[in-house]
């Protein structure tokens, strides 16, 4: 890996040839390209400023939109990043949904009936917690559906993606990898922590049972739902300040290569006098 390549996140963690992703060479606690907290707080701090002022040019332009999908096993951290990364936009430019088990109304419609109603406006950046993926994912290692339907799953996911990008809403999919060990050790966190006691199920260690699984369906999906028109980004987690830094980075540039407009101003500006 050359020096030049480390700096160029977004090409380096997208998933390309995605026949060959292979999740288990993958480096959770890798940090190429940057060599401290210190170093990633400044490239994040410079990102918060283009994503705020590209998120107002968004916004007034109203004619695009930019949806960010975070998948993550349990304490992967999606809410952390959310909280970190998009904290400081203004909230009325962001819309974040967090989807949870399906409910009774939901299950009776097909399963991208729920997401398609949350895909951001024009103007807005919308940020899934768990999405869609979820039924590749939790859904396929509890087998609720077979792997004939998975595969089928993956072609639909793929042609609601481009349908969504045809029509003006640029898709940034992130999974934020952590290791198993790290995994241990936030959930004994929550243990510890009485603040973080509410975080803690005891769910999470029935799935945490499933890693391997998870894995699988995970490497999967990463391998079956990466087009190069909407490919997903596996970035190192086990850092967090190295996850914040990239994640903002490639939302920054990819707003940036929207290149939203403020509209043009009515004519006549110039000779309008405000009354006293
Ligand atoms: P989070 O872990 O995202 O902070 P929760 O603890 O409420 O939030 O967990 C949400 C749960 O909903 C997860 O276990 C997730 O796998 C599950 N879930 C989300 N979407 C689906 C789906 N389509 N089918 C089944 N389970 C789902």
């Amino acid at each position: 890996m050359t020096e030049k390549e480390t700096k160029n996140w977004e090409k380096f963690f997208r998933v390309t040839n995605s026949d060959e992703f292979d999740y288990a060479k993958f480096d959770p606690d890798a940090t190429p390209g940057l060599s401290d907290r210190e170093e990633a707080k400044a490239i994040q701090a410079v990102n918060t400023e283009r994503m705020h002022d590209l998120q107002e040019r968004l916004y007034a332009e109203n004619k695009q939109a930019l949806l960010i999908v975070l998948q993550a096993l349990d304490t992967g951290g999606k809410d952390g990043a959310i909280r970190t990364i998009f904290g400081p936009l203004n909230p009325q430019g962001v819309q974040v949904t967090s989807f949870k088990v399906p409910s009774a109304q939901e299950l009776a419609h097909d399963y991208l009936w729920r997401i398609h109603q949350h895909t951001p406006p024009k103007g807005m950046i919308g940020i899934f917690n768990r999405s869609h993926y979820e039924d590749v994912l939790v859904v396929k290692v509890h087998r609720l559906i077979d792997e004939k339907v998975v595969r089928k799953r993956y072609a639909q996911i793929n042609a609601f993606e481009d349908h969504l990008q045809e029509n003006g809403v640029k898709i940034l999919k992130f999974h934020l990898c952590i290791s198993r060990d790290e995994q241990r050790k936030r959930l004994q966190q929550r243990l510890d922590k009485p603040d973080k006691h509410w975080k803690f199920s005891r769910n999470d260690l029935a799935e945490r049972a499933r890693w391997d699984e998870y894995v699988e369906a995970y490497q999967a999906m990463l391998r079956n739902c990466s087009p190069a028109s909407a490919p997903w980004y596996v970035i190192p987690a086990n850092k967090k300040w190295y996850r914040n830094a990239i994640i903002s980075q490639i939302v920054a540039d990819t707003l940036a290569k929207m290149d939203p407009q403020f509209p043009p101003p009515e004519e006549g500006l110039d000779k309008i006098v405000i009354p006293e």
